[in-house]
């Protein structure tokens, strides 16, 4: 994964012509937390974590970025995601720069109770360093808004009222109406984009998708309530289909229940792992990363990729997909609605004013249309494809903020 980000990047760097020293200070992240979490199971038993937080880089606002609680979480995990972060913020153009963080739990393993505490104890341990004007984390993979509001509530229990100290709460505790759905809405929204330039509508399309959780299932909803039409699915326990598209309120409704997708009566199970390779007009990874590799990428059927999950498809599918001219809407532009309505939240708890619904999804929509229009003008400017073109204008913006803030004598150009 930290492999991955640096290669993008320096695909991008290259294009840019930055020097070596230069590359080396962008892609260091500036902090890196390491904390040991030891708490009790409900058992009385002491049970061991450890937690991360990674800062990567804070050029044009706060760190911001998620909290993911995963057994494979590590330093490089966060380091990755957190760097990608920071190209991202600056691509939709929020005030923020880059970081992420998490826990190497399962959360699925654990009771209510068993993972407060563990977040608690995460909080003690990285509270100095976070805080709404220093870093903001929000929800990833395996939190959400609870987990967000226990972290509220025990930074508040140090500083004080600080609702601003993470984004993605309950709607009734200091939460944005529309945070919930808001990555999955802005993959809805690149993904139109991409059709326009082809001439095509949402109504035109067979989708297929990994991953039906937060991002997927309302990135799902949303482009079937304009006329796609789901026709595979798959999660970490099933996979469904069905070629007249599924009904996906149902299918929604289903995975409430029953926490996956297997089992759904309204279309056929088959091997999740084939999702990727399904007939359909666009995939849609909305899981981890990693889905599509150098195994898989020459059998991919879909002419578009709308990358909903961070760091889904690895630098030689990548190439492969290029060379085959698929074209991949990138992770760093296209789930970056999450980021961008988090910003809407913080400025609501700065503003102590809620924004209406209508607002906010007004504003995203013209976030996300205006940053899938820069990274195009940047592909068409430089002849790149839109990967290493969002890297530009990420790596563009962030480093036109650093010469601004501290002027140099070296001669240096981000064009
Ligand atoms: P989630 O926990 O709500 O859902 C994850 C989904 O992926 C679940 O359906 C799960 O079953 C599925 N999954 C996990 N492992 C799988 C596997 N091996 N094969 C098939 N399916 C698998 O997480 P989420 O918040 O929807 O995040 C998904 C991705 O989107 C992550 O990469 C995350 O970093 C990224 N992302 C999330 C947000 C956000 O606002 N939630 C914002 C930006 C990016």
């Amino acid at each position: 994964m930290l492999e991955a980000a640096h290669r993008y990047f320096h695909d991008a760097a290259s294009v840019l012509g930055l020097t070596e020293r230069l590359r080396e200070i962008l892609v260091t992240p500036r902090r890196v937390v390491k904390v040991e979490i030891v708490t009790e199971n409900d058992e009385g038993d002491l049970i061991h974590h450890i937690g991360f937080r990674v800062q990567h880089n804070n050029t044009r606002g706060p760190y911001k970025g998620g909290l993911r609680y995963h057994p494979s979480m590590d330093e490089d995990h966060a380091s990755a995601l957190a760097n990608l972060m920071t190209w991202k913020t600056a691509i939709v153009d929020v005030p923020f720069g880059g970081a992420k963080g998490g826990i190497d739990c399962d959360p699925h393993e654990m009771s209510i109770t068993e993972l407060d505490r563990v977040t608690r104890k995460f909080v003690e341990g990285i509270k100095e360093v976070i805080g709404p004007m220093q870093d903001i984390p929000a929800p990833d993979v395996n939190t959400n808004s609870e987990v967000m509001a226990w972290i509220m509530d025990e930074y508040s229990s140090h500083y004080g009222f600080a609702p601003g100290v993470v984004t993605g709460k309950p709607v009734h505790l200091f939460g944005s109406l529309g945070r919930d759905e808001a990555t999955g809405r802005g993959v809805m929204y690149a993904l139109r984009e991409a059709l326009k330039d082809q001439g095509k509508t949402l109504a035109d399309i067979t989708v297929a998708m990994q991953g039906f959780g937060n991002v997927g299932s309302h990135a799902a909803r949303l482009i079937a309530e304009q006329g796609g039409k789901l026709v595979a699915v798959a999660d970490h326990l099933g996979a469904v289909s069905n070629d007249d598209g599924l009904e996906v309120p149902a299918l929604v409704e289903w995975t409430a229940e029953h926490r996956t997708v297997d089992g759904f009566p309204g279309g056929e199970p088959f091997k999740g792992a084939d999702v990727i390779t399904w007939p359909c007009d666009v995939l849609i990874p909305a899981a981890l990363e990693d889905a599509i590799t150098k195994e898989n990428a020459a059998d991919v059927r879909a002419t578009i990729i709308v990358e909903g999950a961070n760091g889904p498809t690895t630098p030689e599918a990548n190439d492969i997909l290029n060379k085959r001219g698929v074209t991949i809407v990138p992770d760093i532009l296209a789930n970056a609605g999450g980021v961008t309505v988090s910003y809407f939240e913080w400025a609501q708890n700065i503003q102590q004013f809620q924004w209406e619904l209508e607002r906010i999804n007004a504003e995203l929509e013209k976030k996300m249309v205006r940053a899938y229009a820069d990274v195009r003008d940047v592909a068409k400017e430089k002849s790149i494809d839109f990967r290493t073109a969002s890297f530009v204008l990420g790596i563009r913006r962030v480093g036109r903020a650093a010469l601004s803030r501290q002027p140099t004598r070296k001669k240096i150009s981000f064009e």
